[in-house]
């Protein structure tokens, strides 16, 4: 209870805290009550059996992964249930009910000395929660790279490329508009080197969402695995563990879950350095019809176009060049 309220209001953890002892089952699966409402418990977010205890075992698992690296046992730790990025201080959205990664940068930020961490959202969706979290924040930088578009999930004139001349150098935003493939990330990943070698931090948390890759029932982005492709996720998260600072991976959205399935035991394999072949055939379980037709690792690019045209392109070089010098004189 403690560790929520390190960001959380009390009113909406005791609210979820205390749901499933004064509700039957039966009562939390029917419709949301004004309550629920008012704390977000509706839609993609309905209360169920067991919220109270998934709850605390997102936020317990990040919070432990963000404690090993700040006690010095390990330099990566992954939680793919983490990365709930848009649940809010009060309310539940976005099939986020628990802050854990604005969770985890609290813990992390409490070390000593005062660390300077960096957030990456590679997840389709704009890291609303998180951005707002540390905006103006000096020892925490966020970079969310996403799509939006009008009606898009979330809405927040945050997700705008920021603009070279912001107020607020904390909480940067990369848009990029539909049919982003590997190209595409590899253009824009020279600036997100830059923000990191402008900043260095002592930590790094990313969110890995899938729902960007081919595939996902969203279809909007058309990005691939391949950690040999530049540009690819299997390679931007590769240049981030290559940083060597203490990275804490995260999962997020992602709607295709065999595709999922794949995605993060790839990253995980990459991790560990030793990337698996993404030929390999998913070994035999209960769920293994669940990947055909191909019944391997890979998650290729599909047909989609890259709508990213060079004009785009260098209207996001200028904005994030002129961030970064302003970062610079700033750091
Ligand atoms: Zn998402």
């Amino acid at each position: 209870m403690k560790d929520l309220l390190a960001y959380h209001d009390r009113g909406y953890i005791e609210y979820i805290i205390q749901s499933s002892k004064s509700v039957s089952d039966e009562q939390l699966v029917s419709s949301s009550s004004d309550s629920d409402i008012a704390f977000g418990l509706e839609d993609d977010c309905p209360p169920f059996p067991g919220l109270p205890r998934y709850v605390q075992l997102v936020a317990g698992a990040s919070l432990t992964g963000a404690g090993v690296l700040r006690e010095g046992h390990a330099d990566v730790a992954i939680v793919w249930d983490g990365g709930r990025h848009h649940a809010q201080k009060d309310r539940a959205s976005g099939f986020c009910y628990v802050a854990d990664c604005i969770l985890a940068i609290l813990h992390l930020k409490r070390a000593s000395p005062r660390p300077r961490i960096m957030y990456i959202d590679l997840d389709l969706h704009f890291s609303d929660a998180v951005s707002h979290a540390f905006a103006s924040s000096p020892s925490v930088l966020t970079l969310s790279i996403h799509h939006t578009s009008p009606g898009f999930f979330p809405a927040s004139p945050m997700a705008l490329l920021t603009p070279g001349d912001t107020n607020d150098l904390s909480s940067l935003s990369l848009p990029l508009q539909a049919g982003a493939s590997s190209p595409t990330f590899a253009r824009v990943w020279k600036l997100v080197e830059g923000v990191k070698d402008t900043f260095k931090p002592d930590y790094v948390v990313v969110q890995c969402g899938v729902d960007g890759l081919a595939g996902d029932p969203c279809a909007v982005w058309n990005w691939e695995l391949d950690i040999g492709v530049e540009g690819s996720m299997g390679w931007c998260v590769e240049k981030v563990l290559g940083w060597e600072c203490k990275t804490l991976l995260l999962g997020g959205g992602g709607y295709n879950s065999p595709n999922v399935a794949r995605a993060w035991a790839y990253l995980t394999s990459i991790a560990c350095g030793s990337p698996l072949p993404l030929d390999m055939t998913i070994p035999d379980h209960q769920g293994f019809p669940e990947y055909g037709p191909s019944f391997t690792l890979d998650v290729p690019r599909g047909n989609m176009q890259d709508t990213n045209k060079e004009e785009y392109l260098q209207e996001i070089e200028a904005s994030f060049e002129m961030l970064i010098r302003r970062l610079g004189e700033r750091v």
